[in-house]
């Protein structure tokens, strides 16, 4: 069984003017893509070598585990995103961020803080626990809350290579941009799955 890169959701310049097709093509169909590749040549011969991407994540460390994060935290990343996306939440999912974060836009200024600080390369993730609480968490490198027993609800990719093309070193811009492009429909099935 070998792993694919999934195929994105939407066109490469779905998400233009935020995200450009140029920087899906190389962020998807290089980065994303090279992921995919080590963790084929990584497991081939391994005992993970046919058992699901999430329980390789559980179970892996080092290089193994650090591509098979990057590859299940893109596929995730790419359907938090829509060409329809932006505005804020409704239904439960609203009602939830505004008990648990006071309202949306200190919801929002939270995450984009979080999002803004993070040194190095990284993902920020609105998560939900075991108990439904919700929060905020960064993760390193290729670190992701599936690994901490948490439920990945919505992700921005705050490695530079998600945004070097068009926004060179300015993440606030990248990450003022994320919002307009915001898939709230699939967070919102993430929270209630
Ligand atoms: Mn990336």
């Amino acid at each position: 069984m070998k792993h694919e890169v999934p195929e994105l959701p939407y066109a490469e310049s779905a998400l233009e003017p935020h995200i450009s097709a140029e920087t899906l093509r190389y962020h998807h169909g290089k980065h994303h893509a090279k992921y995919v590749s080590n963790l084929n040549e990584l497991l081939l011969g391994t005992e993970l070598e046919l058992r699901p991407l999430e329980e390789i994540i559980q179970k892996a460390s080092n290089t193994l585990f650090n591509n098979a994060a990057q590859a299940w935290n893109h596929a995730f990343y790419w359907k938090c995103l829509s060409p329809n996306g932006g505005g804020e939440p409704d239904g439960p999912l609203a009602a939830v961020i505004v008990q648990q974060f006071g309202s949306f836009d200190q919801f929002k200024q939270q995450f984009t803080e979080v999002a803004s600080s993070l040194f190095g390369s990284g993902w920020t993730w609105l998560v939900k626990d075991a108990e439904g609480n919700m929060s905020i968490q960064q993760t390193k490198n290729a670190d992701t809350p599936l690994r901490h027993a948490q439920t990945p609800l919505l992700t921005c990719d705050v490695w530079e290579h998600a945004y070097y093309i068009d926004y060179r070193n300015a993440r606030p811009e990248y990450i003022q941009s994320f919002w307009k492009i915001i898939n709230w429909d699939f967070v919102a099935q993430q929270y209630q799955g």
